[in-house]
């Protein structure tokens, strides 16, 4: 019998609006690939290498036949083979199937910290207060999680024997969860804290980052996180099941910074999302998680041993 609060859409609609400025930003479009505007690849690896530290990592993906590069995007390979002074395959060994490995530069996440995100060009320094604000979004939610759960353990310190529940109704989940919900709302000053601190960060970026953005045109070119784990389109323009490349499942996701055109209007949707404002907000972003219904179970049937 799961069943839980359903939490809000404020969360969501953050993460993917951050995605649709800065992770994968070609459009979804069918289109069947022609020969003049795509070349088939056996695309099997994806090499990234730091231009500070020259470590590599190496992205496995999932096989399933050939993969389609815009012509732009596979040009743009053969520009970073030639800089590496690697060979590049010749076209004939493309069209013979001859394994081919997808090349980057950027910065690794070590890097990263000292090469890009203490860097005060404003094209770069928008996309760090971005970034920035990404993780404090994803930080109120992850800390209210451990908040409400740190109540509830709190609570449960203070019930010492079996006749202290006598007068709960535990009789199914839904009670369980009631009882619960009750215990996390009856002293909320710790969110409230949180929150107040997510606030004062909040308003201190969005306003750089709108002072910065007087000075940027409409697009611009800076380094980006891109998770190693995630899909990707060959294609800059449209991206559609030909062009996807998928990682292995097992890939252990590194954070890695690629230098990416960045659109201002774009970053302004990000940027203007509706944020969490109040507790209550706070509450159903995080919803109700089930595994706090164990507590409780746990606690009880060990004080009637
Ligand atoms: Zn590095």
């Amino acid at each position: 019998m799961e069943k839980e609060i359903q939490p809000g859409n404020i969360t969501d609609n953050l993460l993917n609006t951050f995605n649709y400025s800065f992770v994968e930003t070609a459009p979804y479009g069918f289109v069947v690939p022609k020969k003049d505007k795509y070349v088939a690849v056996n695309l099997v690896d994806k090499v990234y290498q730091c231009l500070h530290c020259q470590k590599e990592i190496q992205v496995k993906y999932h096989h399933t036949g050939v993969t389609y590069f815009s012509r732009e995007r596979f040009n743009k390979q053969k520009t970073i083979y030639e800089d590496l002074q690697m060979d590049f395959p010749t076209e004939a060994d493309i069209e013979a199937g001859q394994e081919f490995t997808c090349r980057v530069r950027g910065f690794c996440e070590q890097c990263a910290k000292t090469a890009l995100l203490d860097n005060d060009e404003p094209e770069q320094e928008v996309y760090n207060l971005c970034l920035e604000l990404h993780k404090k979004d994803e930080e109120l939610l992850s800390q209210a999680r451990t908040t409400m759960k740190g109540a509830i353990e709190t609570w449960l310190q203070t019930i010492t024997e079996s006749s202290q529940v006598m007068d709960f109704d535990l009789s199914g989940y839904d009670a369980l969860r009631d009882l619960l919900c009750a215990v996390i709302l009856e002293d909320t000053s710790n969110l409230t804290m949180l929150l107040t601190d997510y606030d004062e960060a909040k308003k201190r970026i969005l306003s750089a980052a709108e002072a910065l953005f007087e000075e940027l045109p409409s697009t611009w070119q800076a380094y980006t996180m891109r998770p190693t784990a995630i899909y990707e389109s060959m294609s800059d323009e449209l991206y559609h099941e030909y062009t996807v490349a998928f990682p292995e499942k097992t890939t252990v996701p590194q954070d890695f910074f690629v230098f990416r055109l960045i659109e201002k209007a774009r970053v302004r949707i990000f940027l203007q999302q509706p944020r969490i404002g109040s507790v209550e907000e706070l509450l159903m972003e995080v919803g109700f998680d089930a595994s706090w219904v164990d507590l409780l179970v746990d606690h009880v049937t060990a004080l009637k041993k």
